[in-house]
């Protein structure tokens, strides 16, 4: 986890230098993908089936919460390798990387 955060530490220092993004807005954003990676939380897991369908291909399901394709949103699937999943007491999966 040290490596990770020194190698965020890195990239911030060089977007800053290229002033790609403005730096509060960059901050925040590489805290919280460090905080996700250093925490591990049990995250929802999202079915193919529970989402709408595209509106643009009408075929993919869509995510609505990151607003792209579910096959190509962060979301964790029902079968993912690399993952632990555990049932949810009302219904559904939980799902985090496993260690
Ligand atoms: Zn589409
Ligand atoms: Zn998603």
């Amino acid at each position: 986890m040290i490596k990770v955060k020194a190698e965020l530490n890195a990239k911030i220092d060089r977007l800053e230098m290229f002033g790609a993004m403005p730096t509060d807005e960059l901050q925040r954003r590489l805290k919280v993908s460090v905080a996700k990676l250093i925490e591990n939380p049990w995250v929802k897991v999202r079915f193919a089936a529970d989402c709408p369908p595209c509106e643009c291909c009408g075929e993919e399901p869509w995510c609505p919460e990151h607003e792209e394709h579910l096959a190509d949103c962060p979301c964790v699937g029902p079968t993912q390798d690399g993952y632990e999943y555990r049932d949810l007491p009302l219904g559904g999966l939980e799902a985090r990387r496993s260690p």
